[in-house]
C-alpha cells in the first residue's frame, strides 16, 4: 500500500507483522529494512509492481539490527549493488561479528510477540550477515529522507523524516500491531533513552507515521503520537 504518495509499505506475517519501506523521490528509490524472508521476493514484487529494476534501489537503510528487519538484505544488496547504512551500534551486529544484545525473558504486553522476545533473547533466528557501508549520524541525508539518531529500543536505532511528505518511519520506536504501541516493551533495551526519542518524534509535524511492526498511519500522526506520549 502507498502509505503516502511516493512511500510504499510492504509487510508480512512472519516478524511480528513486520513491515518495509520503499520511497521513491523520481530520482531512485530508497528502501528502509529489508523484511523477515531471506529471498526478499515480497520486496522485489514491489519494485516490479512500480515498474521498476532492483537497481533501481539506490541506498539500503537499516533501522536497526534485529532479525525481522535483516531477512532480505544480504539477497538484496548482491541484487542492487546498493551500499547499506546503519548506525555503527548496529553495524556489527549485521556484520556477523556481534550477537544482537539480549532483551528481558520476562513476559510483557502485548503477550502475542514473547515468542519474538523469546527468539531474540536466544539468539536463535540468524539472519545472513553483510558489511554495512556507511555508518550514518543524525542529520544525514540519505536519499530523500533525513536520518533521527533514536536510540532506546536499540543503542543505535535510527528514524527517519521525509519532510516534503511530513512522513516520519519510526522503526520500532512505535508499533501499531497488535495495537498502537510507544514501542513493544520486552524488547526495550533503555526506557529513559527510548522515552527522550519518543519525545523528539512528537516535535515534527509528522502528518504519515510508519513503523516497523503493523501497518501505517496515513494522517494524523503527530497528534496520535503525542496523546500517546502526554496521557
Ligand atoms: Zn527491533
Ligand atoms: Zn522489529
Amino acid at each position: 500500500m502507498e502509505a503516502a504518495p511516493g512511500i510504499y509499505s510492504m509487510g508480512q506475517s512472519q516478524g511480528g507483522n513486520v513491515h518495509a519501506f520503499l520511497l521513491d523521490d523520481g530520482s531512485g528509490l530508497t528502501l528502509i529494512d529489508t523484511l523477515f524472508d531471506v529471498d526478499a521476493h515480497r520486496i522485489l514484487a514491489q519494485v516490479q509492481a512500480l515498474g521498476k529494476t532492483a537497481q533501481d534501489i539506490k541506498h539500503i537503510v537499516l533501522t536497526h539490527a534485529h532479525r525481522s528487519h535483516l531477512g532480505g538484505v544480504a539477497r538484496l544488496k548482491e541484487l542492487t549493488g546498493a551500499p547499506v547504512y546503519a548506525h555503527e551500534w548496529e553495524a556489527d551486529i549485521i556484520s556477523g561479528d556481534r550477537r544482537a544484545q539480549p532483551v528481558s525473558i520476562l513476559p510483557y504486553p502485548p503477550y502475542r510477540v514473547y515468542p519474538l522476545q523469546v527468539g531474540l533473547n536466544l539468539d536463535i533466528a540468524k539472519h545472513v550477515p553483510i558489511q554495512v557501508d556507511h555508518f550514518v549520524h543524525e542529520g544525514d541525508r540519505i536519499g530523500p529522507i533525513q536520518v533521527l539518531f533514536a536510540p532506546g529500543h536499540s543503542p543505535g536505532h535510527l528514524a527517519f523524516y521525509w519532510s516534503e511528505r511530513r512522513a516520519l518511519i519510526a522503526g520500532d520506536a512505535v508499533c501499531t500491531w497488535p495495537t498502537f504501541m510507544l514501542g513493544w516493551k520486552g524488547f526495550m533495551l533503555n526506557e529513559k533513552q527510548h522515552q527522550v526519542s519518543l519525545r523528539r518524534l512528537a516535535e515534527l509535524d509528522a502528518e504519515v507515521l510508519c513503523v516497523g511492526h503493523g501497518e501505517p498511519l496515513t494522517s494524523g500522526a503527530a497528534v496520535t503520537l503525542r496523546a500517546a506520549l502526554y496521557r
